[in-house]
């Protein structure tokens, strides 16, 4: 389905507005580019009180962003929202001005959450994991570094390959 061009605009304003914040903050739009309402989060996580998850018409085919104050990936957390709420869309920018998104196709498939946690999607373990298996040593120049592009990468290449197993589309870009 094509984008309506108000909420391409407003999505890129917010999400280049909020990229750059120290702490969360999560957006939910209408697919009109309509803000619906906001949530501020620490710095790892957005705060929504249970009477908004608890509210289904709050969420049904709506479209969240969010920051992520470290450029990390989608979290299973993420992905658990994603899945449980009806939401259309999901997306995240970071520090990097980039953005990550996510949009349910026909017959998405909710299996996405226990896949992604049993393939430690982005996680820090198998980043190490990873990194082990390039022969990256602890003490290498860097390696912090490294481990953190791994996990990004990892993530990356997962939500690429998976797309039609689990019918959605991915898309990353430059905001
Ligand atoms: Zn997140």
């Amino acid at each position: 389905m094509q984008k309506d061009s108000n909420l391409i605009k407003t999505l890129h304003k917010i999400e280049t507005k909020y990229c750059n914040l120290d702490h969360e903050t999560g957006v939910l739009f209408s697919p009109d580019g309509k803000i619906i309402k906001e949530w501020i989060g620490t710095e790892d996580e957005i705060i929504i009180p249970s009477e908004d998850f608890k509210n289904k018409d709050l969420w049904e085919s709506n479209i969240l962003t969010h920051n992520h104050t470290r450029g990390l990936h989608f979290s299973p957390d993420d992905i658990d929202i994603f899945v449980n709420l009806s939401l259309a869309e999901i997306r995240i920018s970071t520090p990097s001005k980039t953005y990550f998104s996510i949009i349910k196709n026909k017959d998405f498939n909710l299996k996405i959450y226990d896949e992604m946690l049993k393939d430690k999607v982005g996680s820090f373990s198998k980043g190490i994991e990873l990194a082990i298996t390039q022969g990256m040593t602890f003490n290498s120049k860097d390696f912090a570094n490294k481990l953190y592009n791994l996990r990004i990468k990892h993530a990356d290449d997962w939500f690429k390959n998976n797309a039609d197993k689990y019918n959605y589309t991915y898309e990353k870009g430059k905001l």
